[in-house]
């Protein structure tokens, strides 16, 4: 279909509209009722990679793909109709160049005559799509993880509760040959003593370590739990070594929280049970308490114990990461632990503490 230079004269009348068209950095075709150009200025020539004589008297179909995939003439309905729009198009070169433009188009601007005008969205649209493989790629990874993860956790599951009966039969046995050893040989006696006290670290390891796997998994058992009852809880269950440390254990008033009991008492155990065993030489003073802030509330335990170097308060809360020797008993899995369930729960977790200072446990839980 022949273009009709009137219509372009018509367009071109204004010499602002001239002097604009001529050297904007934009893109700006003019249409016909029947969908073909009559006018394009030289960076829509760029932008389509075609000289003027190649796009003129052209319908737009030959020149863009709309983004949605929309075929032309539909959006063309549509855009008579309003009268106006918007949107983005990838643009058809002969070269082969893949360009992306973003267009805003006005219906009847001068009767009978439509505009639009194009910017060059190229860079935008290759770094939005470069960064939407790269999450896609993220998240991909981020499942495989979540898997394998989870994968792991059943593995170190499954070990630690099928050797623990094998366990218990060394134990057992190897307290009976105490029994029948009575009066025999001291060194004979000493290495059995070595193999019940190796038994019995092997055990709290693999009762940590199924603890530590199964932290993993709370989101149903998650309700409206008092902190104190909990609090209570771990208290009983430390009952014999407060005792024996001569410890006193007290709190603040605690509130009501969301959270998974079991997991909690886990929590306040481990904590307090550290305060007893990394006690200073004075008797072990333990305070619990909590604050409300923005959305969460701030539980800390605090101890008058041995305290702990700034340069190892991120390094404790590592699996297997202890800063004793064998001497003190421990997994290195208690802080991982505390850590694993308080991020569960969505929180966070850290210790405020210096050498021979004490040290405070401070945790997070969403209100
Ligand atoms: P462990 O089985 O060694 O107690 P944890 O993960 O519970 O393992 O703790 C890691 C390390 O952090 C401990 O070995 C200890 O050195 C240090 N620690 C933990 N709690 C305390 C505390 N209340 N006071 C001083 N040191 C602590």
């Amino acid at each position: 279909m022949p273009f009709s230079g009137a219509e372009t004269r018509t367009a071109r009348d204004s010499g602002l509209f001239a002097a604009l068209f001529e050297h904007a950095l934009d893109g700006v075709l003019i249409a016909n009722d029947d969908r073909k150009y009559v006018d394009a200025n030289p960076a829509a020539c760029d932008l389509i990679g075609r000289p003027r004589d190649q796009i003129l008297g052209h319908g737009i179909e030959e020149f863009f793909d709309l983004e949605q995939d929309e075929p032309v003439p539909e959006a063309w309905d549509a855009f008579q109709r309003e009268g106006a729009q918007f949107g983005t198009c990838r643009v058809r070169r002969p070269d082969g160049i893949v360009r992306y433009a973003g267009f805003r188009a006005r219906a009847n601007f001068l009767p009978g005559l439509h505009l639009s005008i194009l910017r060059d969205i190229t860079d935008k649209i290759e770094t939005r799509n470069a960064l939407d493989a790269k999450n896609r790629e993220l998240e991909a990874a981020n499942l495989q993880l979540a898997r394998s993860n989870a994968e792991l956790m059943h593995f170190a599951y499954a070990v630690g509760h099928d050797l623990k009966a094998p366990l218990r039969s060394v134990a057992s046995f190897a307290q009976l040959l105490s029994k029948r050893l009575d009066g025999a040989d001291g060194e004979i006696q000493e290495f059995v003593t070595y193999i019940v006290d190796g038994v019995r670290r092997m055990n709290t390891f693999l009762e940590d370590m199924l603890a530590y796997s199964q932290a993993a998994h709370h989101a149903d058992t998650v309700r409206r739990i008092a902190a104190d009852v909990v609090l209570q809880w771990a208290v009983m269950n430390l009952r014999s070594a407060i005792d024996q440390a001569v410890a006193e254990v007290t709190h603040d008033p605690l509130p009501e929280i969301m959270a998974d009991q079991g997991h909690m008492a886990q929590l306040f155990q481990n904590l307090i049970g550290n305060a007893l065993k990394y006690r200073s030489a004075a008797p072990p003073r333990i305070h619990v308490s909590a604050t409300p802030g923005e959305g969460e509330w701030t539980f800390s335990v605090q101890d008058n114990g041995i305290g702990i170097a700034p340069d190892q308060h991120e390094r404790i809360f590592g699996l297997f990461k202890r800063l004793h020797g064998p001497d003190v008993p421990g997994t290195g899995l208690g802080l991982a632990l505390c850590k694993r369930i308080v991020e569960n729960h969505g929180g966070r977790i850290w210790v405020e503490s210096a050498v021979d200072r004490g040290s405070k446990f401070c945790f997070t839980i969403p209100a």
